[in-house]
């Protein structure tokens, strides 16, 4: 059961290894010949959206371990109405695929769709268990906490056709691309365990690397010994930095600062979802599935705007789950001028004087050429690389 963390947390009631969620990885990866052989009978043809994309890869990769497929309306009211999928685990973002309307009679419970990608070329089939509507304002309350259409996950699911269609999947292996350190579940077991430490802590974010990041880092270090950076991807929101520019600033540090054989780094696409601790859940259960035995949460973990409260996303956990996984809840590191340092509260006399860490600040002061007010913010080497990228040209988001 999970526990917000204290110092004994990390004495170890999890340990390797991390068993994946429901006991079992899934892996639902076949050759081209069965996918050609399930297309061949499919009702229907659907090209994937970018969303319904990563979803499947996580599905098929085991990510989403125990799901076997996009949910069923079983599964989907089940974690609507109790927070559990049918089987009786802790579920608490539904994974759904929405179709057009007009589509709904080609579907037959019990056939295969084929799924292409963008090109056109067959990748996944689903044989449909489950044709449903989602109420939208049902699923905004629930997963959301809002129906605010300023949300923006709840606009996107304004967006979307109320119809779903729900059942188990088989996706092609062979083409599977993956990005950038994308690395699916088995491969970061293999390398959690080639590295001959016992206690592993994962780490979550989309912002580039600032010093508030590598306080986190440190503690986890120290405390689990080996620590899993994890940049999620597979959202962009125009203004924000890019992936890549993202990914480069943890590559530095896990390759050039921080102990060899003591951390790795991975690309975790998840779709854009923003529905705070419930998100904060999700990444929760896939690190889990990953092998991770602690999982770092800190302030407005998964959050947007000011629709959760500051620690809403670790006293999800507090409760008690079915996840395995350890929480460690760390309070927020910031930048204390007296010390020159970062700080907790409560670790200097200084707390009516703590300026706050955030990305936002970074491109502020980037557009503004204030290089120097940069330097409280992000370690010399990564401020040089900003300031080298964004010299160079765009590494924001357009929108
Ligand atoms: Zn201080």
């Amino acid at each position: 059961m999970p526990k917000l963390s204290d110092p004994a947390v990390s004495a170890g009631s999890a340990v390797w290894p991390a068993s994946p969620y429901g006991g079992e990885l899934v892996d639902l990866t076949t050759d081209q010949s069965e996918i050609t052989d399930r297309a061949l009978s499919a009702t229907k043809r659907l090209i994937l959206t970018a969303t319904q994309t990563i979803h499947l890869r996580n599905i098929g990769t085991g990510c989403y371990s125990p799901l076997t497929g996009f949910m069923t309306q079983v599964d989907f009211q089940s974690v609507l109405a109790h927070g559990k999928l049918s089987n009786g685990l802790d579920w608490k973002v539904p994974v759904l695929f929405h179709v057009e309307e007009k589509n709904c009679t080609e579907f037959r419970e019990g056939a295969d769709v084929a799924l292409c990608n963008a090109g056109g070329h067959v990748v996944a089939t689903m044989t449909v268990e489950s044709l449903f509507d989602v109420d939208p304002d049902a699923y905004c309350d629930t997963v959301m906490g809002t129906c605010d259409r300023r949300h923006p996950g709840v606009a996107r699911i304004r967006e979307q056709s109320r119809l779903c269609i729900g059942g188990p999947v088989k996706l092609c292996g062979s083409k599977i691309t993956a990005e950038r350190f994308e690395n699916a579940p088995a491969r970061i077991r293999a390398q959690l365990e080639s590295s001959g430490a016992g206690e592993f802590a994962a780490f979550s974010t989309r912002n580039i690397s600032h010093r508030g990041h590598e306080y986190q880092h440190r503690v986890a270090l120290d405390r689990a010994g080996f620590l899993g950076i994890h940049v999620i991807t597979g959202a962009a929101v125009a203004g924000n930095f890019m992936s890549d520019v993202v990914l480069d600033t943890y590559q530095m540090l896990t390759e050039e600062i921080y102990p060899p054989g003591k951390t790795l780094l991975n690309n975790m696409r998840l779709p854009p979802i923003y529905a705070g601790p419930k998100e904060a859940f999700l990444q929760a259960t896939v690190l889990q599935n990953m092998g991770f035995t602690h999982f770092i949460v800190g302030r407005d973990h998964a959050g947007v705007g000011n629709y959760y409260s500051r620690y809403e996303s670790q006293e999800i956990f507090a409760a008690g789950s079915t996840l395995d996984i350890l929480i460690m809840a760390l309070p927020e590191p910031q930048y204390c001028p007296h010390c020159n340092d970062i700080v907790t509260e409560g670790e200097c006399q200084h707390p009516d004087d703590l300026k706050k860490l955030n990305g936002r600040d970074v491109r502020r002061f980037l557009a503004a050429e204030d290089y120097s007010a940069l330097n409280e913010i992000l370690r010399p080497e990564v401020r040089d690389m900003i300031i080298a990228r964004h010299s160079a040209g765009s590494i924001f988001v357009e929108s």
